[in-house]
């Protein structure tokens, strides 16, 4: 240990100041918990990065019914249903109508913003821009190490740590392999993701399955759209003009009747796919959350949403432990939180696989693919599945 070093103290240090960890410590604050978070990037870093933007109205009512803000109700767009357009038509999956739910278009960097402008309000400690990070003494008296923007070494002890640092967690890595199982699936295809400054294509989300591969017709504003076509996990994003990326995005709905409307493409990435759980999500007084615990494939819109969800239940249980001083409640965080994933997992997957087209995929595979579209299209138990999951199972459940 460093003589050095800054040493203080906390009751919950959280590492990773993204959508988990800020919420995390928004929730903790409410009920009178401090909390230290950090971050490697800078808030402008995190700003800059495009990743979620769809919301379960359970995440809204986090947002709003926590006091974060109600900014998702003035600039967010209600979305009461999507499309999946196949076999050369479109069918509306009405969440409304079946549900009486919706789901809300709402970019993560304006979640993380609201976050962040909420946790400076309310006088968190929240420190961006941080190196050198390590956690240490998990099973009795967790500590957090860092160096932070302006170079000063730091030593923060806490009663228990949160490990809410993305999906590469280093927090993760800290626990012992005889302690933890871990749960893979690598899927042989990625999603070739832009951002266009041109009016909508549509007014809710198309999911697009034709024989040529997937593609995902989103939105952000009146005049930035979000689209994603199925690639190659290998593919360079750099190597697409945009003209080519407009020709096979339009030839992929052209099967299926939908006209896109085009515009100068200003971000172009090629996104890895994965599904992944840890589990237990905690080991001695440190715990995981959000991605550092589990990821999805983004089909099913569940990453951000599973991150909140994860944290509304951990604020409670976290509460409890710090009150008998007793990490007990951090296995019934875990097998709450697991049982949502687990769900998550399987709609994320089931969506993935329905509208993908495989490398090695036969004639047969995709007409069976096209069956399976019709079933869900064409019965309302279907649908309604469909809808119930990917607006979030509501209560937390
Ligand atoms: C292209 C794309 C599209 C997506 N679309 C959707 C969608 O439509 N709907 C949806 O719900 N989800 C979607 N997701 C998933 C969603 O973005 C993630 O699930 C979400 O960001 C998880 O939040 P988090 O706070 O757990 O992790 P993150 O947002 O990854 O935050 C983790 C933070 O930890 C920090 N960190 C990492 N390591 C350390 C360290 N050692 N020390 C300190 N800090 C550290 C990172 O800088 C980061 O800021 C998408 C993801 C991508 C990439």
């Amino acid at each position: 240990m460093s003589s050095s070093r800054i040493h203080s103290r906390t009751r919950v240090g959280i590492v990773g100041a993204g959508p988990a960890g800020l919420m995390l410590s928004h929730l903790l604050a409410r009920a009178g918990i401090d909390s230290v978070a950090i971050d490697l990037r800078s808030r402008e870093e995190i700003e800059r990065t495009h990743r979620a933007g769809i919301l379960e109205q359970d995440s809204v009512d986090l947002l709003v019914g926590t006091g974060v803000s109600d900014r998702v109700h003035r600039d967010g767009y209600q979305h009461d249903g999507i499309d999946l357009a196949f076999g050369g038509g479109s069918h509306r999956i009405d969440f409304r109508g079946l549900v009486g739910a919706s789901t809300y278009l709402y970019p993560q960097q304006d979640v993380f913003a609201d976050l962040a402008d909420a946790r400076e309000r309310d006088g968190g400690d929240v420190r961006f821009g941080v190196t050198d990070v390590s956690v240490d003494d998990l099973l009795s008296a967790p500590v957090m190490r860092f160096t932070d923007a302006g170079g000063a070494a730091h030593e923060v002890r806490a009663e228990f740590l949160v490990g809410a640092d993305g999906s590469r967690s280093l927090c993760r890595r800290m626990v012992p392999e005889a302690e933890r199982r871990q749960y893979f699936r690598e899927y042989p295809f990625a999603w070739f993701g832009i951002l266009t400054e041109a009016p909508p294509s549509a007014p809710e989300l198309i999911y697009n399955h034709s024989p040529r591969g997937f593609a995902l017709i989103s939105q952000r504003t009146e005049t930035l759209q979000r689209m994603y076509f199925q690639c190659d996990s290998a593919e360079d994003a750099n190597a697409w003009s945009d003209d080519r990326i407009w020709t096979e995005l339009q030839a992929r709905l052209d099967a299926n009747g939908h006209v896109l409307k085009e515009g100068p493409i200003t971000s172009r990435t090629v996104l890895p796919f994965r599904s992944f759980v840890q589990e237990p999500m905690h080991y001695g007084r440190l715990v995981l959350a959000g991605d550092a615990a589990h990821t999805v494939p983004p089909t099913g819109a569940k990453g951000l949403n599973l991150a909140l969800a994860d944290v509304r239940v951990l604020a409670e249980e976290l509460e409890r432990a710090l009150t008998t001083d007793d990490p007990a409640p951090l296995t019934s965080y875990s097998e709450r939180a697991l049982h949502r994933v687990w769900k998550a997992q399987h709609f994320s997957y089931w969506m993935t696989t329905m509208l993908h087209t495989l490398p090695d995929a036969t004639p047969f595979d995709v007409r069976r693919q096209e069956g399976e579209l019709a079933s869900v299209t064409g019965s309302a138990a279907g649908s309604t599945y469909l809808a119930e999951a990917y607006t979030g199972w509501p209560g937390g459940r």
